[in-house]
């Protein structure tokens, strides 16, 4: 079990002591913050390993929180917003945040992106290196890919998988594997979920990207 201590910046106390106890029985130190002040106090005082942080915060915002708490050091932070704003995620995602979640959120599925998130930021810095396919770029620290040059926006799931498969690209993934290691998913349910993401990165990055193994499930394509 893991003893990673993480704060929870969350000013509507409901939600607040839900995530921290989920996370409790995750095995996790979780410390909450009710407002921005003190989530930035509790930052530098605890060192936490990775920080839970509402958006919509009253006095000093998510936004700013984000920015202060990066400051001295990186820390992942998991954005909460309040709706599926598309300039709130651009301007998280510019200001720090590694990673956002819609409210209402699945407990599961925040506990999912927790781990996914340390172990991003605990990993072996061979696999921090740039991955190049034919005309396709892919930087792991930046999150970023590129297809002839230009940015192609993955959502942080689909990034996920697409590193998942380029990095061990000799074998063949069954759906419920790839749940569990890309989503932390071990339950085995959801193939749906694979199938639906698999789409959205040969949508935009070509069919050829991820090969479908009949029977069998998923690899990275040979793009011929
Ligand atoms: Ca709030």
């Amino acid at each position: 079990m893991t003893s990673a201590t993480i704060l929870v910046v969350e000013d509507e106390a409901p939600i607040a002591s839900a995530v921290a106890a989920r996370l409790r029985s995750e095995g996790f130190d979780v410390e909450i913050a009710a407002d921005g002040t003190s989530g930035i106090e509790k930052a530098e005082r605890l060192r936490p390993d990775l920080v839970v942080l509402d958006l919509m915060l009253p006095g000093v915002d998510g936004l700013e929180v984000c920015r202060r708490i990066q400051k001295d050091a990186p820390v992942p932070v998991l954005m909460l917003t309040a709706r599926d704003s598309e300039t709130d995620t651009v301007v998280g995602l510019e200001v720090g945040a590694d990673d956002y979640m819609t409210k209402p959120f699945s407990p599961r599925e925040l506990v999912a992106r927790v781990h996914a998130l340390l172990r991003r930021a605990n990993r072996e810095p061979d696999e921090r290196k740039t991955i190049d396919v034919h005309d396709i770029h892919i930087e792991p620290d930046a999150r970023k890919v590129t297809k002839n040059g230009e940015t192609v926006h993955l959502t942080p799931t689909e990034f996920d998988l697409l590193v998942y498969l380029a990095r061990h690209k000799r074998s063949v993934f069954p759906r419920e594997r790839l749940l569990g290691e890309v989503w932390g998913y071990r339950d085995g349910s959801g193939a749906r979920t694979v199938d639906s993401h698999v789409r959205g990165i040969r949508r935009k990055l070509g069919d050829g990207i991820i090969r479908t193994v009949h029977g069998i499930g998923y690899a990275f394509g040979d793009r011929t």
